[in-house]
C-alpha cells in the first residue's frame, strides 16, 4: 500500500493527546492522573479484539492507567510533519491521519446512500492511558471506539503490539483495517445499529459478535474503495493496494478473532459462550464480503442467517 504522495491530509481528524513534545514514542508521560482514582470504565467500549470480559489477554477496561488528559491536545507537531501523502509514506503516524482520512472521506458519501447523514469524529491518539466519555481506559485494551463522546482512542503502540503479541505479519494496510474497523462502529453509532444490541451479551450468535463483524465487513466495503477515495486536496489518498496488502489485512483479522486470542493469549481453551467479536474465520469472511462488493448494504450481520 502507498500513499498517494500529491495527496492533501487533513490532521483536524485526529486529536493528539500523546504529550512528550519531541521525544515521540517515549515513555507514556501521565498527564496528571487528575481524577482517575476511583473511576470505574464504563462498559460501553467497542474494543478491537477480546477483552471486556477479562479473559481475553487484551487487558480489562477498568485498568486504570496513567491517563493521557484529553484536555491536553497539541496537534502543532502532526499538523507540521503530517501534510502530504509523502509523509504518510514516511512516518507512521501521518499515515493514520491519512487513513483516518480516507476512511471518513468514505463513510462521508457512502452513509448518506443508507439514509443517514455522516458526522465526522476525530481519533484521540493517546499514550498509556487515557480519560474518555466512557470512562478511564489503557493501552491494554487495544484501540476502542467509545460511544459516548464519538471518538476513536488508540495508543499506536497497538500496531506494534500486533506483530510482537498477535504475531500478525502487520503492515500499512492492515493498520488502515483497524482504523476503518473503529470508524465502522462510529457508523453503527450513527444508524443506531449499536443501541438496538444488548453490550452485556457474548456467544457466538450474539449481537455483541454481529456488530463486530459488521464492523470488519464496513472495513472491507471502505478498503474496495480506497484507491478512489478523495483527500483534502481531491486527490485520492491511497494510491495502490496489493494483494499482498490484502492477505495482511486479513492475517490481522484472523489474530484478532475470539478463538484465536482465547487459544493463544487465554488460558488455552476456546470457550464460545464469551465470544464477544467473532472467530477468526468470520472476522475474515466479513472482512472479504465487503471488500467483495464494496457495498455497506451487503454486511448485513444481524440479518444473516449463518455468520461463517
Ligand atoms: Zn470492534
Amino acid at each position: 500500500m502507498q500513499f498517494n504522495d500529491d495527496a492533501q491530509l487533513d490532521t483536524s481528524g485526529v486529536q493528539d493527546a500523546r504529550g512528550g513534545g519531541m521525544g515521540r514514542g517515549g515513555l507514556a508521560v501521565g498527564g496528571g492522573g487528575l481524577g482517575l482514582v476511583g473511576l470505574i470504565a464504563v462498559v460501553l467500549f467497542n474494543v478491537l479484539g477480546g477483552g471486556g470480559d477479562g479473559g481475553g489477554g487484551l487487558g480489562g477496561l477498568s485498568g486504570l492507567g496513567q491517563g493521557s488528559n484529553p484536555t491536553s491536545i497539541d496537534n502543532s507537531e502532526l499538523s507540521t510533519e503530517c501534510r502530504t501523502g509523502a509523509d504518510a509514506n514516511e512516518r507512521a503516524d501521518c499515515a493514520i491521519v491519512a487513513d483516518i482520512d480516507s476512511v471518513q472521506s468514505f463513510w462521508a458519501t457512502a452513509l448518506p446512500r443508507e439514509g443517514v447523514r455522516y458526522s465526522k469524529s476525530p481519533t484521540v491518539f493517546f499514550n498509556g492511558g487515557v480519560n474518555t466519555g466512557c470512562g478511564a481506559a489503557d493501552s491494554g485494551v487495544g484501540p476502542f471506539y467509545c460511544p459516548a463522546d464519538r471518538k476513536v482512542y488508540i495508543d499506536l503502540s497497538f500496531f506494534e503490539e500486533l506483530r510482537t503479541k498477535f504475531g500478525a505479519t502487520g503492515g500499512a494496510f492492515p493498520n488502515a483495517y483497524v482504523i476503518a474497523h473503529e470508524y465502522g462502529h462510529h457508523v453503527q453509532n450513527l444508524m443506531g445499529t449499536s443501541d438496538r444490541v444488548d453490550h452485556r451479551q457474548s456467544g457466538p450468535t450474539s449481537g455483541a459478535v454481529r456488530l463486530e463483524l459488521q464492523a470488519d465487513c464496513y472495513a472491507g466495503a471502505w478498503a474496495n474503495h480506497a484507491t478512489t477515495v478523495p483527500g483534502a486536496n481531491g486527490r485520492p489518498l491511497i494510491e495502490n493496494l496489493t494483494q499482498e496488502d490484502i492477505d495482511a489485512a486479513l492475517d490481522t483479522a484472523g489474530r484478532i478473532g475470539d478463538d484465536w486470542i482465547q487459544s493463544n493469549l487465554g488460558s488455552g481453551g476456546v470457550d464460545e459462550s464469551k465470544f464477544t467479536h467473532g472467530t477468526s474465520a468470520q472476522r475474515q469472511k466479513w472482512f472479504g464480503t465487503g471488500y467483495r462488493t464494496g457495498d455497506p448494504g451487503s454486511c448485513d450481520t444481524f440479518k444473516a442467517s449463518n455468520l461463517g
